[in-house]
């Protein structure tokens, strides 16, 4: 598994989490800071209440971001800090509307939505106690009256909240679902297939000529399974380097994959053994085909070396005495053990 790609994955959602959770706060926050305004300008509040008003609505959001960026460690965990602190805010400028119904429900809502999306429930419902708690002890520290009414102006300064936010949470909830179905598909294709190679890994392969000898046995057809493996690898990365062995394998996946029928199956069995399963295939066939590929690996030059390279081939096809596929892959094998005895660089058909 190519944990780099994983780590880089990881890296870059934490990137994009921060600045999307920062585009939200600061629209959200930019566009309540509207709504509040207009209600503490037609109470005539105080300069302080201004002050507080501009500092949360216009500096906070960069400072929250500032404090999920520099936590490495932990940045979700300060996220949820940065939004219970926004829900907590929310029941004071609540408090501090004296209760003006409209801008109030729609503080309160926006600010339960929004912890739904990003921690769920439960999350949301602490926050809900949060604001609630921080309203009461406003109400108590500075007397804010309960005055539920919403006059014309106040809802005209509520309507962009009320039309913009919502709107953006949904474009960003499905572009989060967009990216989460891609990251989805891109860990199950790194799950099934081989980095290097772009080959099935080992234990897809497995599992697909499994399903092949199912079939092949069901409908009394043959099928042939065969084992390459390159000759004498161990020499090429003494000698050259792993660097350039890895170049030798990803060809040599390219040359095979060049020479096979769109209806054969292979796969990186591991190392420098690959496998094949050649489906309506006579062991007769097999070896044409096998002959080609030797052929084709001894002629070509590897890496920009152009280095020489040959590979034995083992081959097994379906029968009745086949009961699994370790039965098929073992005949394989001990065909290819056989190879790699009588010299290499040839083919040996398994019984
Ligand atoms: P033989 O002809 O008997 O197959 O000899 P060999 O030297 O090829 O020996 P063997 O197949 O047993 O070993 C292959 C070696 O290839 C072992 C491992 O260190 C190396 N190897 C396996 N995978 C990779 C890879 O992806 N890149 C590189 N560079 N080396 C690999
Ligand atoms: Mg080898």
């Amino acid at each position: 598994m190519p944990t780099d790609a994983v780590r880089d994955l990881a890296e870059q959602n934490r990137s994009r989490y921060g600045q999307r959770m920062y585009r939200m706060r600061a629209l959200g926050l930019g566009l309540g800071a509207l709504c509040v305004g207009a209600v503490l300008y037609e109470h005539a509040a105080p300069p302080a209440l201004w002050a507080l008003l501009a500092a949360h609505g216009f500096l906070w959001p960069h400072l929250a971001y500032w404090r999920v960026k520099r936590q490495h460690d932990a940045p979700l965990q300060t996220e949820l800090q940065n939004l219970t602190f926004d829900a907590a805010m929310g029941g004071f400028w609540i408090a501090a509307m004296q209760f003006d119904a409209l801008p109030s429900v729609l503080l309160a809502v926006m600010l339960t939505m929004d912890k739904v999306i990003v921690g769920g429930g439960r999350f949301a419902v602490r926050t809900l106690a949060a604001m609630a708690l921080t309203c009461l002890a406003a109400c108590a520290a500075w007397g804010f009256a309960f005055e539920p009414f919403t006059s014309y102006p106040v809802v005209l300064a509520c309507l962009p909240f009320l039309a913009i936010y919502p709107t953006a949470i949904g474009i960003a909830t499905h572009s989060l679902a967009r990216r989460a179905r891609q990251q989805k598909d891109l860990l199950e294709k790194m799950a099934r297939f081989d980095a290097a190679t772009g080959l099935m890994n080992r234990q897809q392969w497995l599992h697909a000529a499994t399903h092949e000898l199912k079939r092949y046995q069901r409908a009394g057809r043959t099928a042939v399974l065969v084992l390459i493996d390159i000759d004498r690898f161990k020499d090429i990365n003494d000698g050259y380097g792993h660097t350039v062995g890895d170049e030798v394998v990803e060809e040599f996946a390219r040359l095979l994959k060049a020479c096979l029928r769109d209806v054969d199956t292979s796969g990186r069995y591991g190392g420098d053994e690959f496998g094949v399963v050649m489906p309506d295939t006579r062991w007769e066939e097999a070896i044409v085909a096998a002959e080609r590929l030797r052929r084709q690996v001894a002629a070509c030059g590897f890496s920009k070396r152009a280095l020489r390279c040959t590979v034995s081939i083992g081959l097994a096809e379906s029968h009745a005495g086949i009961a699994s596929v370790s039965d098929w892959i073992n005949s394989a094998d001990s065909a290819l053990y056989r190879a790699k005895a009588q010299g290499r660089d040839c083919i040996v058909v398994g019984c």
